[in-house]
């Protein structure tokens, strides 16, 4: 059934089985049917309460104002079904522009699949950092093991063979199986796909079907929470309103009802929560267009208060475009001509002279160990040549070519008999080549200290010398010092009939053939990041295991720091617990670091209060992503196991893409915080002017049903608005908002009581001023119904820029999405003043030229004071900022 043979599968099997099979995908859970999640909608304290309001309002012959609370509440649900179905729509697609892939071998070649089309059959190469795709019967495993906790539970990897177990072995027993959904924690392996998609093992846990994740930040929670303690106060307080009005103010029971009823819409924010979530779905799309993926949404929040971005050097603030441009050997310094991967190009001496590389031995060697220590391949299409691998693998091709060598008939004629794959650990590649004839080789290449220390002999024209460890360090420094990636190259000559290799095999008595220096050069676009970040008050620190000198010549071109202080992760072991803290603080480079230093570099910054961002891409960084604030993963180069354990994950591994999402992550609690500030006092107003007017026993300046009308107005078409606000001027001038701070902060609370008592004298003013002039009390009331709105609209515009003014030009324009929220609010209000049957449903009339100037003019009025509010307020504000931003500088 599973019949395969050693080139795998053909593209036209694989798709038949893809038939037969099916994806190798967990069935979806059921989801909720669209009627189910429509009706979840009508599932909120606040709507049930409306709906008796409604029926109640009907049975006591209010028929108008039933219909308007029945509109109500229709709106608000059809309104959150469309909005929150388009807003999981939006981060499944998102989620899906990070698939997991598979290695398989396909008509004899490898490739790289999406896991969801893995077939049984299928043979599967695994190596460290993969997620392995479907369960495999292994038939090779070399040193491989793997971290099974996702169904057993166990968190040490098990070691793997290919030694067939008993059938009845336990899950965790069966050691010549490599399961659906774990991780490959070491090593290597390849295995036949023997089941896929439901029918794995992984397949067999129900609780992972279906876990379907709901759109929720600690913030949203936090403020769906606060929604519900308003709605429970707010009705607490409907009561003791309706028993006030009808002992003290002898209303009429059913009306006291209907103005509780107004008063209670006027008072919930029950379209908040909603408004919330849709402006964190817009930021996680707006990120993901900046090719920043957000795989955990509270990263959408913490992304907005990032202090320190701790970023990898190479691919990520470089471009990892590498070029070898020099080579040292025991005689000679070569410098290496051309650009880019083309294999074109000469060598010359130090003197200038070219130099024939035909005619240089240790060149010849030095560049064939290159090329055959290597697994990277150059492409030429259509005159472009590029790295199918490492980029650093692709030029030391480029580099062997150009010095004469056939790539495939070398990698032919010197066949690989075994290798030790490179690690981050370790910092080096070796490979047991044959050589036709003689004895097999050992080809290492690695960092250049470490090598060296390997070494007690170089290679030389005349044969091996003795080697001078301090001259070659200095030349290892100088490359190093000009910004030059350096490493270095080896071999060794084995006894003949040796077939395998071991680190401790090759860890001494090596000969050294030479150096080599690569140039790597930084991102333009990150160069501009970093002092975006500087500017922010976010410090950038490299990690890298690259040398110190190289990365800290790279940290200078990138602007990093005028003195970039640069600390080895031998220098942070030394240091122990109090110098790690001291140098995590300090140092700007962190180079020839392990994954487990990145790990204590990230609790470290922790401990003095920092909020950090951390990149990684390798298996063992899954510790140290996970630990920090942020863990962002590498898209392209990043093993799906650094995916697993990060935040978000970089679909460009650009520097600049992380700005770009932290610049969206202020610009999402910017919003949020918009939404609080527009949502609170708008309904704070509409409340309190029902309040005073019973409390004083005064006529409603505003009547229940027409509440209900100014909530389901203005609630949506405008406060949605906020959601789509752009990233304001100065979101990248702040220091970060610190770790905790409340979004309710004090200075919030007093906007909220300001603006709402604004509201209420704009209301009583507009009402009292139309009744004083002998208008009637339905037109005093349409204006005062106009006044509110109004309002509304000048204190959105104000809101849309918490950090400065709103005076500008742009503040005046607005985004789309306001102004077609301010157009339908208007042409509402308009239709809502002079159309007989509105006249009829609320009560309203027509209002004449003058007075709506002097209402648009009460709008006005209010802008220009919490303008002014807020330019008195930044004053204060601007001194503590500064003060804060000089601290951490
Ligand atoms: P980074 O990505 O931060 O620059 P790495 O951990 O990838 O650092 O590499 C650390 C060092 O290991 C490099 O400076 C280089 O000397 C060496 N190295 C990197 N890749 C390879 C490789 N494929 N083969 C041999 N040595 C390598
Ligand atoms: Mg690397």
């Amino acid at each position: 059934m599973l019949s395969t043979g050693a080139n795998g599968l053909s593209a036209r099997e694989a798709s038949e089985r893809l038939e037969t099979y099916g994806p190798n995908r967990l069935p979806e859970g059921p989801r909720s049917g669209a009627l189910k999640r429509f009706l979840l909608q009508f599932h909120n304290l606040l709507i049930y309460v409306l709906l008796a309001a409604g029926l109640i309002a009907a049975a006591i012959g209010h028929g108008p104002d039933s219909l308007v609370i029945f509109a109500v509440v229709l709106i608000n649900a059809v309104i959150g079904f469309v909005q929150e179905g388009r807003a999981e729509k939006a981060l499944e697609a998102i989620r899906a522009m990070i698939d997991p892939q598979a290695s398989v071998v396909r008509n004899g070649r490898r490739t790289t699949i999406r896991a969801g089309e893995v077939v049984p059959g299928d043979i599967v190469l695994l190596e460290a950092g993969d997620r392995v795709p479907a369960d495999l019967r292994l038939i090779k495993a070399r040193n491989l093991r793997i971290d099974e906790a996702i169904l057993t539970g166990e968190s040490v990897p098990v070691d793997k063979s290919i030694r067939p177990v008993a059938g009845d072995a336990a899950l965790g027993d069966r050691f010549s199986m490599a399961f659906s959904g774990t991780f490959v924690a070491a090593g290597q392996g390849t295995g036949v796909t023997v089941a896929t998609g439901a029918a794995a093992e992984l397949g067999r846990i129900s609780s992972m079907i279906g876990a379907v994740e709901r759109i929720a930040t600690p913030l949203v929670r936090q403020m769906g929470q606060l929604a519900r303690q308003i709605t429970i106060a707010v009705l607490g307080a409907s009561v003791v309103v309706f028993t006030y009005a009808v002992l003290f103010r002898s209303y009429r029971l059913e009306d006291a009802f209907m103005t509780v009823v107004g008063l209670a819409v006027a008072a919930i924010p029950e379209g908040m929560p909603a408004v919330m979530t849709i402006t964190l779905a817009v930021g996680v799309q707006r990120m993901a267009r900046r090719n920043a993926i957000i795989r955990r949404l509270p990263a959408v929040e913490t992304l907005g208060s990032v202090s320190v971005i701790c970023s990898d050097k190479t691919g990520t603030l470089t471009r990892n475009e590498m070029t070898v441009s020099a080579v040292v050997t025991a005689e000679r310094e070569i410098e290496v001509e051309g650009a880019g991967y083309r294999p074109e190009g000469g060598f010359r001496t130090s003197g200038g002279k070219a130099l024939d590389p035909a005619a240089d031995p240790v060149l010849e060697e030095l560049s064939l160990a290159a090329l055959l220590c290597n697994d990277a391949h150059l492409e030429e299409r259509r005159e472009e040549w590029t790295v199918n691998g490492d980029p650093m693998e692709g030029a030391l091709v480029t580099l062997a070519m150009k010095a004469g060598h056939d790539a495939a008939a070398a990698r032919a004629g010197f066949a690989r008999l075994d290798e030790i794959p490179f690690d981050s650990r370790h910092r080096y590649m070796a490979t047991l080549n044959a050589c036709n004839g003689r004895p097999p080789v050992v080809y290492v290449k690695g960092a250049p200290e470490g090598i060296l220390a390997m070494c007690s002999r170089v290679a030389s024209f005349t044969g091996e010398q003795s080697l001078d460890f301090t001259g070659w360090h200095d030349r290892i420094q100088a490359l190093a010092a000009a910004g030059q990636r350096v490493i270095a190259l080896a071999r060794r000559r084995m006894k003949d009939g040796t077939r395998e290799i071991a680190p401790a095999d090759i860890e001494h008595d090596l000969t050294l053939l030479g150096l080599v220096g690569l140039i790597d050069p930084p991102r333009p676009e990150a160069i501009a990041a970093v002092a975006e970040c500087r500017a922010a008050g976010i410090r950038v620190k490299m990690i890298t295991g690259d040398h110190a000198a190289t990365a800290r010549a790279i940290a200078l071109q990138l602007g990093l720091a005028e003195e970039p202080k640069a600390i080895t992760g031998q220098e942070l072991e030394e240091a122990g617990e109090a110098g790690i803290h001291r140098h995590a603080r300090e140092a700007t480079v962190f180079a020839r670091t392990s994954p487990e230093q990145k790990l204590r570099l990230v609790e470290a910054l922790q401990a003095d209060g920092s909020i950090v961002a951390m990149t990684g891409d390798g298996v063992n960084d899954a510790p140290a992503l996970k630990r920090a604030d942020v863990g962002v993963a590498m898209g392209c180069k990043g093993t799906e196991a650094a995916k697993e354990a990060s935040e978000m994950v970089l679909a460009d591994d650009n520097f600049a893409s992380i700005v770009a999402a932290v610049r969206e992550g202020r610009t999402v609690y910017d919003n949020l915080t918009k939404v609080i500030a527009w949502t609170l006092p708008t309904n704070g107003g509409e409340a309190l002017t029902i309040v005073l007017a019973i409390l004083f026993g005064l006529n409603l300046p505003v009547t229940p049903v027409q509440i209900l009308w100014i909530n389901m107005v203005t609630a949506v078409a405008l406060g949605l608005t906020l959601a789509f606000e752009p990233t304001e001027p100065g979101a990248m001038q702040r220091s970060p908002r610190p770790a905790g701070a409340k979004i309710l902060s004090g200075r919030l609370l007093w906007r909220i009581l300001f603006v709402s008592a604004l509201m209420v004298a704009g209301t009583f003013g507009i009402y009292a001023w139309a009744v004083a002039r002998g208008l009637s009390i339905e037109t005093a009331r349409t204006m005062a119904v106009n006044t509110l709105v109004v309002m509304e609209i000048f204190y959105l515009f104000s809101v849309r820029y918490v950090h400065g003014t709103s005076l500008t030009w742009q503040g005046a324009l607005g985004t789309s999405a306001v102004l077609i929220g301010v157009a339908t609010v208007v042409g509402a209000q308009f239709a809502f003043t002079y159309l007989p049957p509105m006249h009829l449903i609320f009560g309203s009339r027509p209002v004449s030229f003058i007075d709506g100037i002097q209402i648009i003019a009460v709008g006005v009025a209010l802008l220009l004071v919490v303008e002014a509010e807020k330019r008195i307020a930044a004053l204060f504000t601007l001194s503590s900022d500064s003060r804060r931003l000089e601290q951490r500088l």
